[in-house]
């Protein structure tokens, strides 16, 4: 169980982010539980920011369509797709207390327990999906009917697209390539959660399966307008390399074009939100690492000041393996008959996929780390999140200089203008000026707007820009243009 003191661990961004309304432990009345949090209202603003910039990049950018399967499903979609037996890690079992232990790198047979001190002995692998029953029983049932019963939270959204492949090519009119989206939650019964936002028990992805013709994996459309890209990669054997796609692509290092491709507008995505690209490497699995279904996969990874590089998106390359075992499991047809350019007739082929797999909650972090900034401003300190426009969750927040009716009401006026413009503005009237600037930079509010008496007699506002804390003069009728034009 998660309790307070191991919280306080965590450090000043997870601290902020509790302090002012961001990100709650949950079930903090009843002790917690490891593994889950809550967004509470600006978390959940600035995370809903993050999924409309993902959906606008890939839904309107990469004209994919999204579509919303279920969280739950039945066992025989787990058994076709490997999960069952291979969704699982190696886990260790101290002999005194009984904790269990995941094994990686930071912790291995040889150590002690780091609760009591006791001896770890191995466990052996156990599998990390969260099981229920669908559908209730009364008394005694049937081995078939128990069998039929048996669930699974899905611990990724792919899956409810592959199972839905037939419907969505024809959707498509039988057209490759094909990319389709889903933004959502999915669930991983972690043996030893921690890490705030970095190792979650339900967490949101959001994942990109791209669907095309295995022939034409070295033949993506938009190549050119990536390919002079410059990357910091990792191999998965070997050292660091700095190396545009082009020479990436055509030296083998990564697959081919298709995976190439997303793997640079994975970067772009990340940096368009302001994750700085300085923060970010290209990792690739070694083969000892990969999933059970990949061919080839990159991590793209944070530096965090305080975790140390971390994967907060993957670009696999899945090969034709889930349509493969979805066809033979369940015995639908999940090939497509296409013709390639140049060759006259139309062939069935399995399709390969693509797969860009974003951990939004860990990218939620990465921007609260990357964004936090600690200032001397004169004699004073201030912390300021530098979000970008579109990703703060308050977009301005409205003061009336005085405690003063007259003063209030006109700046209660002025939020209700700016939300009728669509601008999500806050009303602030508690405590100094000075204290309501540092909670806004702390928010990431980029602008603050004064109500003073001279705004009663020339209808303008003072607007302090959050970064520069610049102050100008504006008439309220201008903020809007004011703040769209920043
Ligand atoms: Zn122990």
């Amino acid at each position: 169980m998660a309790s307070a003191k191991e919280d306080r661990k965590e450090g000043e961004v997870v601290e902020l982010a509790r302090r002012r309304g961001f990100l709650w432990p949950a079930f903090e009345i009843y002790g917690g539980a490891a593994g889950f949090y809550d967004y509470g209202p600006l978390g959940a603003l600035l995370k809903r920011h993050i999924e409309t910039e993902w959906r606008r990049f890939y839904g309107i950018g990469e004209g994919f369509y999204e579509i919303e399967a279920t969280t739950i499903a039945p066992k025989d979609v787990f058994e076709a797709s490997g999960h069952l037996k291979s969704f699982a890690d190696l886990a260790v079992v101290c002999k005194s207390c009984k904790s269990f232990f995941r094994v990686d790198d930071e912790l291995n047979i040889n150590k002690k327990c780091p609760g009591c001190g006791g001896e770890l002995v191995e466990a052996g692998e156990l599998n990390l999906m969260f099981q229920t029953r669908i559908g209730v029983s009364k008394g005694e049932s049937t081995e078939r009917d128990q069998n039929k019963s048996e669930g699974y939270l899905r611990p990724e959204t792919a899956q409810g697209i592959f199972i839905n492949f037939q419907r969505l090519i024809r959707f498509n009119r039988d057209k490759l390539p094909l990319g389709i989206i889903q933004v959502g939650k999915a669930y991983r019964n972690e043996i030893s959660p921690r890490k705030s936002l970095i190792r979650l028990r339900e967490f949101t992805m959001a994942e990109a399966e791209v669907f095309v013709d295995p022939r034409e994996k070295n033949r993506h459309p938009k190549f050119e307008t990536v390919k002079d890209r410059v990357m910091k990669l990792v191999p998965g054997e070997g050292a660091e390399v700095e190396k545009s796609l082009e020479e990436a692509v055509s030296s083998g290092l990564i697959a081919n074009e298709y995976l190439g491709y997303h793997v640079v507008k994975v970067g772009e995505f990340l940096e368009r939100i302001g994750i700085p690209k300085d923060r970010l490497q290209f990792r690739q699995h070694r083969k000892d690492e990969m999933a059970h279904y990949a061919r080839d996969c990159w991590d793209i990874e944070f530096l965090s000041d305080r975790y140390g590089w971390m994967e907060i998106v993957g670009v696999a390359d899945r090969g034709d393996y889930d349509l493969s075992v979805h066809a033979a499991f369940s015995k639908a047809d999940m090939s497509v008959r296409t013709e390639v350019e140049g060759d006259a007739a139309a062939e069935k082929v399995v399709p390969h996929v693509i797969e860009p797999s974003f951990g939004i909650d860990r990218i939620f972090y990465a921007l609260l780390e990357s964004s936090l900034y600690n200032e001397q401003v004169g004699k004073e300190k201030r912390k300021v999140l530098r979000f970008k426009s579109e990703i703060a969750p308050i977009k301005a927040a409205v003061f009336p200089l005085l405690n003063r009716d007259v003063l209030k009401g006109k700046a209660k006026e002025v939020v209700q203008i700016l939300r009728d413009e669509s601008v999500f503005a806050e009303y602030d009237g508690s405590g100094s000026i000075g204290r309501r600037y540092r909670r806004q930079d702390e928010i990431g509010t980029p602008y603050c707007i004064t109500i003073d008496y001279e705004t009663l007699e020339d209808g303008a506002v003072t607007i302090r820009e959050r970064d520069t804390m610049k102050q100008v003069r504006v008439p309220v009728a201008d903020i809007k243009g004011f703040i769209a034009e920043k």
